[in-house]
């Protein structure tokens, strides 16, 4: 896991000795918490979905744009239910899936995997869209999951402003925790708008990251994995 510990706040300070022009595009996390306010649930949902929609509103106003026309008039309010009820709502903890484990009955011992994961998520350094497959593995230490679960687990992970790093060790965590093994695995392989629609405008590379713990962290279980997922 990265221990990178700047952060960057404003254009003037500089941070370690870097201004946030040094560092530019450079995608920084500092580490597995997604960094938050202690006071973050301090407004209630409708209260936040208010106060977006105002300072939405406002950005939409300092660019120029007619908010009394048909089109835009609804946009502040769509953006802030859109944020704060779909694609931000995983930064609320009273939204993570409710898990149920069961016995490991069949006794199946080797590992499980589930692939090709829809991802949704957004890079938390420009506010658009990463896109891609999440493959989730584990070896049962005696529970198992059912298997929407760890599709809902990543969903709740995704919807987070968010460095794909964190992202990949999060979602490791979370089913470390819950199903009491370090025989996890989790690969993310996603493309990342803010590189290929605009900066760089890479259209064709994607970013991949990968967490094996446990059992899968030897040669062997890793291309035994990467065989189901590429097969
Ligand atoms: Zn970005």
């Amino acid at each position: 896991m990265k221990t990178e510990t700047l952060q960057v706040k404003t254009n003037e300070k500089p941070l370690n000795g870097f201004t946030i022009d040094d560092i530019g595009d450079d995608h920084l996390f500092t580490g597995l918490k997604t960094p938050l306010k202690k006071d973050a649930f301090k407004l209630s949902d409708n209260e936040k979905k208010e106060r977006i929609a105002i300072l939405f509103e406002e950005i939409m106003d300092v660019m120029g744009l007619d908010l009394t026309d048909d089109s835009l008039k609804g946009t502040p309010q769509r953006v802030a239910k859109m944020y704060i009820d779909e694609i931000f709502s995983g930064l609320n903890p009273k939204n993570k899936p409710k898990v149920a484990l069961f016995d490991n009955k069949y006794q199946y011992n080797q590992m499980l995997v589930e692939k090709n994961i829809t991802l949704y998520s957004n890079c938390e350094h420009h506010f658009v869209p990463i896109i891609g497959k999440a493959h989730v593995a584990y070896i049962s230490s005696g529970k198992v999951i059912g298997l929407s679960k760890l599709n809902r687990i990543v969903q709740y992970y995704a919807k987070r402003p968010q460095v794909q790093e964190r992202l990949t060790n999060q979602i490791a965590n979370e089913l470390k925790t819950i199903l009491n093994t370090e025989d996890i695995a989790v690969i993310i392989d996603a493309k990342h708008l803010c590189v290929s629609s605009r900066g760089i405008k890479d259209e064709t590379s994607s970013t991949i990251t990968a967490f094996y713990g446990g059992a899968f962290n030897t040669p062997q279980k890793i291309l035994e994995l990467q065989n189901y997922i590429n097969n």
